[in-house]
């Protein structure tokens, strides 16, 4: 039987390279029940991202206002002054609409967002199937600096020890198969 909790929200957190983002583009794609919560950063803006769409590309001090008004579920200093939030209006865009509530943020972001919403959230950790395959994606990916990879591999190898945390785990080896172990995992919780 559905469950009565309507609120749901889906995590899907994983070090930077892991294919997260993609996982989340196919989850959309495929699965209308769901609706992404777009993230606000301090972040500059890659080649291809759209402000709004992406993300809310913010400039440090919007970001802030955001802080002291209370806007956030979350956020974090990502990397050194990276700031990346959830915004409270986000979760509840998506939840008037109906939907399910997907977000991609980090490990520490999805550590809070499971303590806040302990029954209505879940957490898929993707892993990618080895630091190797996670630093080849990283460099193949040339939108970051020298010291941007550095640090985002730093930070993946501290999140590598967190992947048994969470609800559920897949690796991301087989990309179209960890999409259908997705739509699965998502799938279950929907109907729980
Ligand atoms: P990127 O710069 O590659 O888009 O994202 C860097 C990291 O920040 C990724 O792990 C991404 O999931 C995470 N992130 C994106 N939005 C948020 C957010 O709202 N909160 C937190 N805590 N992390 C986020």
């Amino acid at each position: 039987m559905a469950s009565v909790t309507k609120e749901k929200l889906i995590i899907l957190t994983a070090p930077s390279g892991a294919g997260k983002t993609t996982i989340k583009t196919a989850l959309l794609e495929r699965m209308e029940a769901l609706g992404f919560s777009i993230s606000a950063t301090t972040r500059q803006k890659r080649e291809g991202e759209v402000d709004g769409t992406d993300y809310y590309f913010l400039k440090p001090e919007e970001f802030k206002s955001k802080i002291t008004n209370d806007e956030f579920v979350e956020y974090e200093e990502v990397y050194t002054d990276q700031f990346y939030g959830t915004l409270k209006s986000e979760l509840q865009r998506n939840w008037d609409l109906g939907k399910t509530v997907v977000l991609d943020i980090d490990v520490q972001g999805a550590f809070s967002i499971k303590e806040k919403f302990p029954h209505n959230s879940f957490v898929i950790f993707i892993q990618p199937p080895s630091m190797e395959t996670l630093k080849k994606r990283l460099l193949g990916r040339k939108t970051e600096s020298e010291a941007s990879l550095r640090k985002r591999i730093a930070k993946a190898e501290q999140e590598m020890q967190h992947a048994e945390s969470f609800d559920s785990f897949i690796i991301n080896d087989d990309l179209d198969l960890a999409v259908l172990e997705s739509v699965d995992l998502v799938n279950g919780f929907i109907e729980r």
